[in-house]
């Protein structure tokens, strides 16, 4: 079987590489991002595997099946950039990594709270340029904190058993209740009960139409003053502009992202000598109290080499005709 591995980056071939050295899979990397114009180079080959911000809409699937490609194989737990009904009309296969390593995620999470807590991208600027005022860096002890955890499946429970261990008392919301939540002490609540009493709010449920933008001017409104919010689940569940307006008014204290719903066009690549031509990403960038990163959260070696393992695994299976239980 030949795979073609679109976004690739030198950690994707590293990590796929040795996975698929092991397996008898044909497999090439390519830099491009997949889309309409890049589809093409999946010509010859029978699978692709896709990353997060590639573009995995009707026209490209359609393009994939007329070329020939019967599985497409993401590297990924979300799957919101698939459109499934026409994969299942062009009778394509698509498989997801559903869960690897959620304290990946978890511990990124409680390093962007700590972080925008303590101010500690701050100091690092100010000790490096000898300024040792503390003014502007005052946190406040986390233990007895209350954090809302919207989204309590792998990644949201993992954040709330770190969280415990630091002496917050943690609510959880979620569609589905998780049944290993009372022994980690989250306690169940309805959204609005989470939104009016949490300190910390952080989002770890998909990105589906009933999640897109959740995090709205409504929301915000019945927020704690000064709430600090989190994002490392997916951009699409935070309205930008409402919560830019949250932080202009002092209503929100401080904003943790990992993920931005126009991410597609900034993300994963060095843009240093560009200029940005996302407004609303580089008005993020203006406030001291917000602290970004590039979707990293996952970005650990034991992370990669789980996701490496369950994507040939996948393939692996397809090619022998056998079902991996991730399809979608
Ligand atoms: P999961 O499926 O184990 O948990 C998701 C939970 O969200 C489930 O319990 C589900 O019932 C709940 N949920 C669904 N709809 C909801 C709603 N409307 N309101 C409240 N809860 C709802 O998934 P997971 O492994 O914990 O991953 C969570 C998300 O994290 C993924 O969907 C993905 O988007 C994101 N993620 C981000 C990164 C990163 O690097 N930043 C890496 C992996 C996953």
């Amino acid at each position: 079987m030949r795979v073609a591995v679109f976004s690739s980056k030198p950690y994707d071939k590293r990590f796929l590489g040795e996975a698929a050295a092991e397996a008898d899979l044909e497999v090439e990397f390519f830099e491009a991002h997949l889309d309409v114009r890049s589809a093409g180079l999946a010509r010859g080959y029978d699978a692709v595997c896709a990353f997060v911000n590639d573009d995995l809409g009707a026209p490209v699937l359609e393009e994939l099946a007329e070329l020939g490609v019967r599985i497409v194989a993401l590297r990924s737990a979300g799957f919101n950039h698939v459109d499934l009904n026409a994969a299942h009309r062009l009778d394509l296969t698509v498989v997801r990594v559903p869960a690897y390593s959620p304290t990946s995620v978890a511990e990124h999470t409680v390093a962007l709270i700590l972080a925008l807590n303590r101010k500690i991208y701050r100091s690092y600027n100010r000790v490096r340029e000898a300024n040792f005022a503390l003014e502007g860096l005052l946190g406040f002890d986390l233990a007895s904190r209350t954090v809302g955890v919207i989204g309590t499946g792998r990644i949201g429970l993992a954040v709330a058993t770190i969280l415990r261990g630091f002496g917050c008392n943690v609510l959880g919301y979620d569609r589905f209740p998780n049944p290993d939540a009372a022994e980690v002490g989250l306690v169940y609540v309805d959204i609005d009960d989470l939104v009016a009493r949490s300190d910390i709010i952080t989002l770890h449920a998909p990105l589906t139409p009933e999640t897109y933008h959740m995090v709205n001017t409504d929301a915000i409104g019945a927020m704690k003053d000064g709430v600090m919010l989190i994002n490392t689940s997916r951009g699409g569940l935070i309205d930008t502009a409402a919560v830019i307006d949250g932080l202009k008014r002092g209503k929100i204290g401080s904003l943790g992202l990992d993920v931005y719903e126009e991410e597609e066009e900034l993300f994963f690549d060095d843009l240093s000598n560009q200029v940005l031509q996302d407004d609303l990403f580089s008005r993020l960038l203006t406030f001291p109290n917000v602290l970004i990163t590039g979707h990293q959260a996952f970005f650990t070696e034991e992370a990669l080499e789980a996701i490496a393992a369950t994507t040939i695994g996948n393939l692996v299976a397809y090619a022998a005709g056998e079902r991996s239980g991730n399809e979608l």
